[in-house]
């Protein structure tokens, strides 16, 4: 059997005893079939039953509830978004972004409602998000994103911070300032999926475990298929997985898994915490491309995660691949950079996780005429995301239609990815490239002569 516990930290300190819920047995008629049980499957599942309480809804999962990101992330429950909003000003103009940016603030404010309600004890702290400069050559990155927040009427919820402001809050070297974002928080992500797993039984859904949906078919009468049988659901199936949506040969170009790392240190000491400050228990970031999120969690640790693990042909997805020696490496050695003062302090755990990207790297929700439901290509950035896009989607399936199922995640899709060798050979460059642009930075260089073309791959 095997040992979900050792899947993340998370996962290992949910409270449950992660043992399977039964799988699917026989070929069942539903409302509603489910395919993954992460936040997204998840939160529409939920919403979708407590709108309409009559519904026979059941989730069907590979592994057990949170086995996917939803289990493994950063903690972050953020309304940061994938698209900045200067860009989704100029795809959807002014006030779907400033809809768009307010709907995400009401996320984060959501996933605590519930939370409160189901008495899920996820460990929610509202202590907002400071990204850090980390050398001169980041301020203007705040400063831009400061003035995009603030062109939408928002920028009362960010602050600029001097440098000895920021070190006020958190003791890290090389601040020369930093961006406060108030509406933000952190979780436990495995007490936040597990316990909503539970929410959603107790108010009458079923989730099947260890059972592998193979294939999925729209129409009249759409279908799940798995190795016992057929799930027939009268108004929709829901396709909830994420970056694992790529193994189905139908998806395969619709969404790319790249591999987000977590390293975590043992408990900090009162001592070690007096150095470093950081009483708010903000989350924490740089402007680095090769992305750093850390948290600080409820039992004193630090977590910190990076991108940089390398893009396998064909969007692989692999145990394997949750560890990568080389970048889990360079993470603890983030630590160390970050904060010096920790250079005796232990990591305890190391994991990792694929996030989910599309080609635009923008966020969907959908619903077809062939009764197929999806959301999905959260960009790295789904702890509240997913919440809004389970409501959307809720809605969507519903038909009820309000300012919700207006905003522009709603009814989209995202282009395809270019078919192999290509993918492999833009993305690997891609992260090379980011790689050398925050070395370059960190050394006081000018930034490499390709980064504009790295810059302009990452955003197109
Ligand atoms: C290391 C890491 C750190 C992250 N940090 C953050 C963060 O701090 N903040 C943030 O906002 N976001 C973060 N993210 C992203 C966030 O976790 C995801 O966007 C979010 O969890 C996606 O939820 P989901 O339900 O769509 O997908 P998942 O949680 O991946 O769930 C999909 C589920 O579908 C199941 N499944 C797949 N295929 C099948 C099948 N054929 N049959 C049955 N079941 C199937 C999977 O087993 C899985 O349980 C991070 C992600 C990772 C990996």
């Amino acid at each position: 059997m095997t040992d979900y516990s050792k899947y993340s930290f998370w996962l290992e300190t949910s409270g449950d005893d992660l043992r399977p819920r039964p799988a699917l047995a026989q070929s069942i008629d539903v409302d509603v079939a489910v395919l993954g049980a992460g936040y997204t499957g998840l939160w529409t599942a939920y919403y979708l039953l407590r709108k309409n309480p009559d519904l026979k809804i059941v989730v069907v999962e590979k592994e057990i509830a949170g086995f996917g990101a939803s289990g493994r992330n950063g903690g972050w429950c953020s309304s940061q978004f994938p698209v900045s909003p200067a860009m989704l000003e100029q795809r959807y103009g002014l006030d779907a972004a400033r809809a768009l940016a307010l709907a995400m603030n009401d996320a984060v404010a959501e996933v605590a409602r519930v939370c409160q309600d189901e008495s899920i004890d996820a460990h929610y702290c509202k202590g907002g998000i400071l990204t850090l400069a980390r050398g001169e050559h980041q301020l203007p990155m705040l400063r831009s994103e400061f003035d995009d927040f603030a062109r939408l009427g928002l920028g009362d919820q960010f602050r600029l911070c001097s440098a000895a402001e920021a070190q006020g809050r958190v003791r890290v070297t090389n601040v020369c300032g930093a961006l406060f974002a108030s509406e933000n928080a952190s979780v436990h992500p495995g007490r936040l999926v597990r316990g909503l797993a539970r929410a959603f039984e107790r108010h009458g859904g079923v989730i099947y475990e260890r059972t592998e949906v193979t294939d999925f078919a729209g129409g009249a009468s759409p279908r799940l298929l798995t190795p016992a049988g057929e799930i027939r659901a009268r108004c929709a199936i829901v396709l909830a997985g994420e970056s694992y949506l790529s193994r189905f040969a139908k998806l395969h170009r619709v969404i790319l898994p790249i591999y987000s790392l977590i390293t975590l240190t043992e408990p900090l000491t009162s001592a070690q915490w007096a150095q470093i400050g950081w009483q708010n228990r903000e989350n924490l970031a740089s402007c680095n491309y090769t992305v750093d999120y850390l948290t600080r969690t409820a039992d004193g640790r630090i977590l910190f995660g990076s991108r940089g693990a390398p893009y396998r042909m064909g969007s692989r997805i692999s145990d394997e691949q949750d560890r990568h020696a080389e970048t889990h490496a360079r993470i603890q050695q983030l630590v160390l950079e970050w904060f010096p003062m920790l250079r005796d302090v232990k990591f305890t755990h190391a994991w990792g996780g694929p996030v989910g990207m599309p080609r635009d790297w923008m966020p969907m929700t959908a619903f077809s005429a062939t009764k197929i439901a999806t959301a999905r290509g959260y960009t790295g950035q789904g702890v509240a995301t997913t919440n809004l896009a389970g409501r959307v989607l809720a809605e969507l399936i519903s038909g009820k239609r309000t300012a919700l199922s207006q905003l522009p995640i709603a009814q989209r899709n995202s282009p395809r990815w270019e078919i192999e060798p290509l993918r492999w050979l833009a993305i690997r460059y891609r992260q090379n490239a980011f790689y050398r642009i925050d070395e370059a930075g960190k050394q006081g260089k000018r930034k490499p002569i390709d980064a504009p073309l790295a810059e302009f791959l990452g955003r197109h």
